[in-house]
Parts: structure tokens; sequence; C-alpha cells
């Protein structure tokens, strides 16, 4: 049985910000019941919901050097969903509000990657692969090289989930935090223009280099999609495999979802209906069901196009729709959509919050979702909607490419819309022709059906990782 350790910052229902967490929180499910042992191990947050925190066992404390300093480190355990998580105590580094943010990020992921190296004597658990996701588990491949040849035989996979967030910090303080010489710091190991990032670290170090999508895997060896580390990822090409993020399809279920106003499913489509009427209700928009509601479920940031949006917001709006917004990030993001409301009264909401319940009821209840990114790895926004009929509209890059097929009017065949250039007309034009397909009955239908009969489940995607980790081992 292969041996599989995953190393991340955010796993659902625990800590979620994106769409890392919802990978964790479901990949590791499947990977176990395709003949693999994965746990994982992550930062016990003080967000954690009350409820699964009093659930979490403490195990043992140990006490972990990050340079000088001596810090508490309790190793907490907690069975969930079938899948053993190991939680990395540390009251001063994580008992915190938020899970990122701070302008410690660095030294509590760094804290974080040497707990992790040292509660391997602690959990019995020796990996075959210890798999790390994202800068804040880069670090890991680095100091396993350099401290702990001991776990020799373990080999490192890293998965870029977003190449733009690299725990970029100087090179004086990561030699101090883990006690690395200087020679990890030269151009061809750790270092980056004077400086240096754990992400650097981890494409370094690691046997093997995964991200979340083919397309997003090609792009990355290009100076726009590179993030400055085209140049490496390029000298790595014939380590670098793109597999693509399932989503948990018994989570993401307008079948079964109870958190929706009325269950639906592809062949009883009346219910998204009744969710697009009592979504109205809720949020205070008209309630009428032939308008049609674009939804948008994201961070506020700028990698989500939404300089596109508020480029065209009124031409979107003069399209006749209604708009429905759920995300936190970027103030000016944020005051765009709230000024937006002011000016569509009944006709726009904005939901400047996180909140899971009403992000399932969006899916439900939305005719159009739309996700005009920059760059997106992979994106779940598209695929979740794709599994509630809600048709998408993209940006053609990374994993929406991958996953939503423009429609063809001609043939019939598609899942969705999409555009090329980073334009905002070439995006209003996208949805002008969306909305316009979309108030033919047939067509909406033809094209619900086909976006719920696609299958982005885990099981393909999870196979490929155990053929990837059987190919290390
Ligand atoms: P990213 O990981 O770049 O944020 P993805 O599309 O891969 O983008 O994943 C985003 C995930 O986070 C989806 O599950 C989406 O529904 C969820 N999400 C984003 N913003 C919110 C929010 N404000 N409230 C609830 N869920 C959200």
């Amino acid at each position: 049985m292969l041996k599989i350790l995953m190393a991340t910052s955010e796993v659902c229902p625990f800590a979620k910000t994106g769409g890392l967490a919802d990978v964790l929180g479901s990949l590791p499910g499947v990977l176990n019941s395709q003949h693999a042992e994965v746990r994982v191990i992550l930062p016990k947050y003080g967000s954690i919901n009350e409820k699964l925190k009093k659930k979490i066992i403490h195990k043992c404390y140990i006490f972990v050097n990050v340079g000088w300093r001596r810090q508490y480190c309790g190793i907490e355990e907690l069975e969930h969903n079938g899948v053993k998580h190991y939680f990395i105590d540390n009251e001063y580094y994580f008992n915190r509000e938020n899970i990122y943010g701070y302008e410690d990020d660095c030294e509590r992921f760094a804290f974080f990657a040497i707990a992790v190296m040292e509660a391997l004597a602690k959990i019995d658990f020796i990996p075959d692969i210890l798999h790390c996701h994202d800068w804040q588990t880069g670090m890991i491949p680095v100091i396993k090289e350099a401290h702990y040849s001991k776990y020799k035989d373990t080999k490192t996979i890293f998965t870029i989930h977003n190449l733009k967030y690299q725990g970029f910090c100087g090179i004086d303080q990561m030699k101090d935090w883990f006690s690395l010489k200087d020679y990890f710091f030269t151009h061809d190991k750790l270092e980056i223009h004077g400086a240096t990032s754990f992400m650097k670290g981890g494409l370094t170090y690691s046997n093997l280099l995964t991200t979340v999508s083919e397309t997003y895997a090609r792009e990355i060896r290009n100076p726009f999609f590179g993030e400055g580390l085209e140049g490496l990822l390029n000298a790595r090409k014939n380590d670098l495999k793109g597999i693509l993020n399932g989503v948990d399809y018994k989570e993401y279920n307008p079948l079964t979802d109870n958190l929706i106003y009325e269950k639906y499913g592809r062949s009883k489509l009346g219910g998204k209906l009744i969710n697009k009427t009592s979504l109205q209700k809720e949020l205070g928009l008209e309630v009428d069901e032939n308008r049609l509601i674009i939804g948008l479920i994201s961070r506020l940031v700028d990698q989500k196009g939404l300089d596109l949006i508020n480029h065209v917001f009124d031409e979107i709006m003069s399209e006749g729709v209604q708009f429905v917004v759920l995300g936190t990030g970027e103030h000016k993001y944020e005051q765009m959509f709230r000024k937006a409301v002011s000016k569509y009264p009944g006709r726009v909401s904005a939901n400047i919050k996180f909140n899971n319940t009403l992000a399932h009821k969006i899916y439900a209840a939305s005719d159009l979702f739309l996700m005009p990114s920059l760059f997106e790895p992979c994106g779940l926004g598209q695929i979740i909607s794709l599994r509630y009929g809600t048709i998408p509209i993209v940006r053609e890059i990374g994993g929406l490419k991958d996953t939503v097929i423009p429609y063809n009017e001609f043939t019939g065949e598609g899942n969705g819309f999409g555009f090329v250039n980073y334009n905002a007309h070439e995006m209003l034009y996208t949805i002008q022709r969306a909305v316009r397909f979309s108030k033919k009955k047939t067509v909406l239908n033809k094209l619900r059906k086909s976006a719920m009969s696609c299958d982005f489940s885990w099981n393909a995607s999870a196979k490929k990782y155990i053929e990837l980790y059987k190919e290390l081992i």
C-alpha cells in the first residue's frame, strides 16, 4: 500500500480561502479508496469551526527550533471522512483570525515546514511520498534534503496550485529559520533576484512537480504566466505534469444538496427555477424567473479578470440581466460591486463575504457563471457551475480551457461560452452571445444537459496521481 502524507495550508472543512482547500478536502479520500493510504497534515488555525475543533485529539508535543527560537509544537489528530488529519498546534503562529495576510506569514510557514519534518518521528507514519502543496509547504523538500537524510527513501512531489503566490523573503531570514548554508542560495537553487522564495524551494528540490491542469502546465513555461520561474520550469519540464483537479461530486450534487432551496437533476430541471426565484427573494432582487442571472463567486483579486468587468459593467447590465456576486478581496473590487448595487437596485446583489451556503445557492440559482480570469491554474468555480447546469462564460486559458467547450451554434456542441484575448469588449461580446442563446429555451436546456453530463469527478485524475506515485517509488 502506497503511503502518502500531504502537507498543506488549507483543507475543507477545516480551513478554506480557495480551491486548494477543496482539492485537499476531497482528493485524499478518493485516493484512499484506490489502494493508497493518504494522510494530511495542516496547521491548527484558530479559525477552525468550533464543533470540529472540539473533536481534534491531542497526541503529543515536541519543541521545534526555528533558527534560535525554540517553539512549542503540539501534534494533534482527527479522522475525518475516512482520512487521518494531523494538526500542528502553536497558538502564537496559528491562533489568529485569518489563515493568511500577516507580516510574518513566511515565518509561520517556516515553522510549519520544520514541524512537519519533526512530526514524522512522532506520528508513526513514514510516508513513501511527501506530497506538498503550494508555497506554504515549498521548503519541506529543501530541509528534507538538507537535514533529514534519515528519510532519504521518502520521495517528494510539489503541486503548484497557483504560481503567483511564492512566499518571498530575504536570504538571511531563510538561512536563519532553516539553518541553511550559503550553498543553497545560488541562482540554480533558492536565490531569486537577490532574495529567495518558498515556491522556488519546492520547484527546485522536489522529485516531481505537478500542477492542476494540462494547459497551465504548458503556460507556466512562458514568461507571461511563469512569474519569473519559467526558466526553472523549462529546465524541469520532463518532471512537470498537469493533472486536472476534480471536484467532490458528493458535496456538489444538485440532486442531494441540502444547502440549496430545491433539489434538481438533469432530467428534472424545473427545480432550478425554484432556486432562482428563492435566491432573488433572499437577496432582495426583483423576483422574475425570466430574467437571466449571471453569478460570480470568487476571490476579488486582479487574477480573476475583474477589471474587464469593471470596464463594461453598464453594457453588461444593459442586456437586462441580474448580477449576483459573492466574494471578498481587494478593496477596489469590493467597492466596485457595492457601488453597482446602488446604481442597479433590485438587479445587482453584492455579497462581500465568505459563505459556503450562499455559494451553493448561487451555483444552483444562476443561469450563467462568469469567470474571465487573467490566468487560471485550474479553476473550480466553472466546474461546480457545470455540475449545477449553470453555463460558464470563461476566458479560454489554463484549466478554464481544459473544462469549458465553447458553444457552437452550428453543431450544437459545447457546455459554455469562451473568449480568448484579455479584452473587455471581447468578453462583452461573449456575454451578449451567451445571453442571446440562453434566452432560447431549447438551446439553454441543451447546454444545461451537456454541462451536467460532464464528468469532472476525481475518478480519472486520482488514477493519474496513483500512476505518478508508483512511477516515483
Ligand atoms: P481560487 O482557488 O483561485 O480561489 P477556484 O475557482 O479554484 O479559485 O476555487 C475557488 C473555491 O472557493 C470555489 O469552491 C468557490 O466556490 C469558493 N469561493 C470563492 N469565494 C468564495 C466566497 N466568498 N464564499 C464561498 N465560497 C467561495
